[in-house]
């Protein structure tokens, strides 16, 4: 521990960071020769932590949160049980690793994988995970249960085996088709293919939607309607009946005497004979009333013919496993249906599937790791997650939702291979050389003085992150948060300022081409006196003013391009790129800001997003970006109070309108845009509403109108004519959502508010209350749609409580979900089949400490024991990330 891995960056002296944390040495030392197994006589752990971390912390510089960390990783140890104690000293050794160079047998209680050990392969204590699978296709663990497969897996010597070679594919068996499982032929086999399930990994992965506890039977009384209930019942009588539809009918009594009749429309003949007066059954099924509301009744019920054996156990109370496949006794998988196949036949192929393949399926996860952070192995995980047995009570508990260890450990999986891929791009893109700008604090202090106003606190503290990062010689790789109004254009254009006066051009991205105008229009109107050109490139743009814009963009006449998506079109070319700024990033793929990208050399990046994004998902989307966070708005707002109205209640938020232009203010009326599909309609809709308004409740007010299917030229006309006041009301659909500032507008009403998402009503909502007057934002729900109710309307509710954009963000991730919360088809966002953004935070946080902690640890992943994650990386993100460094 006597010198540090590197000198500590962000001001902190490495040295005294490594001798205040040295009084852990010696107890850490301690642990690695007695063994873990006599780690009780270790005293006093948490608090030799928390007094070492404290004497660290003044020295910690830009690595104080990970010596704050350190505390954490053993809270409750002197009481914690044995396994516990275990992991957190992993987990404390893994973090202090990151802070300090420790010696190796110190190292080794972090687990196998952490210790970077220079012994030679063939001396190394970790053996790959699993040997590569056999050729055949019939691994020899077919028969055996999952438990006896995991351990023999890992432990068998490979015999002969030669380390998997890059041409070794190791998922071999499991990329066979479904069809080479037993009793899958090719009608099945067909049915699974088309729900997106043809090869056996696959149908692995595809995991239960929910649980059924099968464990305990209820009594016929006791069942409730609605609600799947396990019965044990006597057949008493049955009978085929011929009504309007031929069905076959059985009384059953169970044990208190209660009758019931269970009913089938579809059956084999076999089932009539076997359920013959006397024979005992356990019943699974939703109960519902009887004929004409006497009895209950069960259709279809799942049912196990009981013999006299398993009928002599099952009269004690509890139902054992053991039945012909496993339906009863257990906690069953609920998967989503697929049409065509009978729920218990798909639970049994799984079954096969899970018994026949487990075997071949392998860790990514380094062991150390798995250990540290008490993560099931993938085979348990996978095994538990479709029948659930050592978990069965964790999830019964949970009420039969997915979750606990195995939703855990795959979740972690997801997370982490993200995070890695999100560590190594940030690596790549910090070691290779960009443009270190001079951005003096003198220029700095210009840039923000040549603006009509002081920069608020958090403006200032953004552009001076930004400076710094535009100094150093790697490229500049910021995310710039702010809540609308923040004044984030206002940082853009002192950013923009620093390359100019480096001789260096700037292109600003915005999504739409409203807010590409509306930008140049601010810089323009900021930069006003200046020698700085601003250029605006659209889309939208004449040929003849396309030709000049592209001409001042090549030639370097405008230091500032602004425009949408064209700016990274083929035959766009800037003289000197230097700095690339990004509005509402999310809206973009991936490889439209790549190509943005490639038009300067390693060009600094400021990617700017209003939308408040949860912590989960901006990790996920932007866990490779440095961070900047506008918290603070600018002086002078006026605070937009906000009402819901339901669609007859409309006069009243007319009666707000009427008042407000009376006082000589004005008002946006907002429709929603159905679908990029149907901007026909839209426009229909736009116009025909405009014509009420006229006509039936604003008779006289001149009323302008924005839509998406007016060019550009149009568009700004009639923009500027409610910004000079000629129009009063602007009917919009929400082409407006983004980049309008008019500061007299103070009401707007956004109808079927309902279909919108919070965080766009929030977004919405910041185009007023940008003047000095009291706003005030309308929310008119539809009176038709599925989505209009009481959630739609306690949604809103949300508006109506908070003008706080995190609040509201976190709102809407939780209520509608990832996909939704960022639009539809997102380019940026990795799917996840197991995690939930929502919900399996502390989960991300977890992967994401390791994830970068590896990357840190063997940048290039060319440690032994990280292959498989090499391997798998490379071919998951090739193409979609420049992994120069995994390539
Ligand atoms: P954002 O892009 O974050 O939504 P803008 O950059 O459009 O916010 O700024 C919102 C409004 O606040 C603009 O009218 C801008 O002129 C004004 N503004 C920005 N920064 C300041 C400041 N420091 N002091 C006063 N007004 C400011
Ligand atoms: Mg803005």
């Amino acid at each position: 521990m006597a010198t540090p891995r590197e000198p500590a960056p962000g001001g902190g002296s490495a040295e005294a960071l490594t001798l205040a944390l040295s009084p852990l040495l010696a107890p850490l030392r301690y642990a690695a020769r007695v063994g873990v197994a006599k780690l009780s006589s270790l005293r006093q752990l948490e608090s030799l932590v928390a007094r070492a971390a404290d004497a660290a912390s003044p020295f910690a510089g830009s690595r104080a949160p990970a010596v704050e960390s350190l505390a954490a990783a053993v809270q409750g140890f002197d009481r914690a049980p044995e396994p516990e104690r275990r992991a957190a000293l992993a987990l404390l050794v893994f973090r202090l690793s990151a802070l300090v160079t420790l010696p190796p047998d110190v190292l080794a209680l972090a687990g196998p994988a952490t210790a970077r050990s220079p012994a030679p392969p063939a001396e190394s204590p970790r053996a790959p995970a699993a040997p590569p699978p056999p050729p055949t296709r019939a691994p020899p663990q077919a028969n055996s249960p999952p438990p006896a497969a995991r351990k023999a897996a890992p432990a068998r010597p490979a015999p002969g085996a030669i380390a998997p070679g890059p041409t070794l594919r190791p998922h071999e068996p499991l990329a066979a088709p479904v069809t080479a499982l037993r009793g899958v032929g090719p009608a099945l086999g067909e049915l699974l293919e088309k729900k997106g399930l043809p090869t056996v990994g696959e149908l692995l992965l595809f995991l239960p939607r929910r649980y059924e506890d099968r464990r305990r039977p209820t009594s016929i009384d006791d069942a409730l309607p609605g609600v799947r209930s396990l019965l044990v019942a006597t057949v008493v009588k049955g009978r085929e009946a011929q009504g309007r539809r031929r069905r076959l009918e059985v009384l059953v009594r169970d044990d208190a005497g209660a009758m019931l009749w269970c009913i089938w429309f579809h059956y084999r003949q076999d089932l009539m004979r076997r359920l013959v007066p006397g024979v005992r059954l356990l019943l699974s099924g939703e109960v519902k009333p009887g004929f004409h509301g006497v009895g209950k009744t069960l259709t279809h019920p799942d049912l196990e013919v009981l013999s006299e054996e398993r009928a002599g156990q099952i009269a004690l109370g509890e139902v054992s496993r053991g039945g012909e496949d496993e339906s009863f006794g257990v906690v069953v998988p609920v998967y989503t249906e697929l049409e065509g196949i009978a729920p218990r036949t798909f639970r049994r192929i799984m079954r096969r599937a899970l018994d026949e393949n487990l075997g071949s399926v392998r860790d990514l996860l380094p062991e150390g790791l798995l250990a540290r952070r008490r993560l099931l192995g993938l085979r348990e995980a996978i095994a538990e997650a479709h029948f659930p047995r050592a978990s069965a009570d964790e999830v019964a508990a949970n009420g039969g939702r997915p979750g606990g260890q195995p939703h855990r450990r795959l979740a972690f999986e997801e997370f982490f291979l993200v995070q890695l891929g999100l560590a190594l791009k940030r690596r790549g893109t910090k070691i290779e050389p960009g443009i270190a700008f001079s951005a003096t604090p003198e220029k700095v202090a210009a840039a923000a003085q040549a603006l009509p106003w002081p920069l608020t606190g958090a403006q200032r503290r953004a552009v001076e992150a930004i400076a710094a990062d535009m100094r150093k010689g790697e490229p500049m790789n910021r995310l710039l948060q702010g809540d609308v109004g923040s004044g984030k254009t206002a940082v853009a254009l002192c950013a923009a300022r620093l390359a100019a006066s480096d001789g260096y051009q700037t292109a600003l991205m915005a999504p739409t081409e409203l807010l590409a105008e509306q930008h140049a229009r601010t810089l323009r109107a900021l930069l006003q006196g200046t020698k700085l050109h601003v250029e605006l490139l659209v889309g939208g743009l004449g040929a003849r003013e396309r030709a000049s814009a592209e001409k001042t963009t090549r030639t370097g006449a405008a230091q500032i391009v602004v425009g949408t998506h064209a700016l990274a079109e083929e035959n766009t070319r800037f003289h000197k790129l230097g700095l690339v700024i990004i509005d509402e990033q999310h809206r973009f793929g991936v490889l439209t800001r790549q190509s943005l990208m490639t038009k300067g050399h390693r060009p600094d990046t400021l990617v700017m997003t209003a939308t408040p994004i949860p912590r989960t998902l901006a990790l996920t989307l932007y866990g490779d970006l440095d961070v900047s966070v506008l918290d603070e708005l600018p002086p002078g707002r006026t605070p937009v109070a906000t009402k819901v109205f339901k669609d007859e209640q409309r006069e009243k938020a007319y009666a707000v309108i009427r008042r407000e232009l009376l006082a000589g203010r004005q008002a946006y009326i907002v429709l929603p845009l159905v679908e990029e599909s149907e901007k026909l309609a839209d426009l229909k809709a736009a116009t025909v509403e405009r014509e009420r308004l006229a006509a039936e409740v604003f008779p006289g007010v001149p009323i302008g109108l924005v839509h998406g299917r007016q060019g550009a030229q149009e568009r700004t006309a009639a923009m500027e004519r409610f910004r000079q006041g000629l129009d009063r009301l602007l009917v919009a659909t929400t082409v407006i959502e983004v980049g309008v500032d008019v500061p007299n507008a103070s009401v707007m009403l956004i109808e079927h508010a309902e279909r919108f998402g919070l965080s766009q009503l929030h977004q919405l909502r910041g185009r007023v209350g940008r003047g000095a007057a009291k706003s005030f934002c309308l929310l008119v729900t539809g009176t038709s749609g599925a989505e209009y109710g009481k959630t739609a309307r306690e949604r809103l509710s949300v508006m109506e409580e908070t003008t706080d954009g995190f609040r509201i963000a976190e709102a809407d991730l939780e209520l509608r979900g990832p996909g939704e919360f960022l639009g539809t088809r997102q380019s940026g966002l990795p799917e996840f089949a197991v995690a939930r953004l929502a919900h399996d935070q502390a989960i991300l946080a977890e992967a994401r400490e390791e994830a970068f902690a590896l990357i840190e640890r063997d940048p290039e992943l060319a440690l032994p024991e990280n292959q498989q994650l090499r391997r798998y990386l490379f071919e998951r993100w090739r193409g979609k990330l420049s992994l120069a460094r995994v390539a």
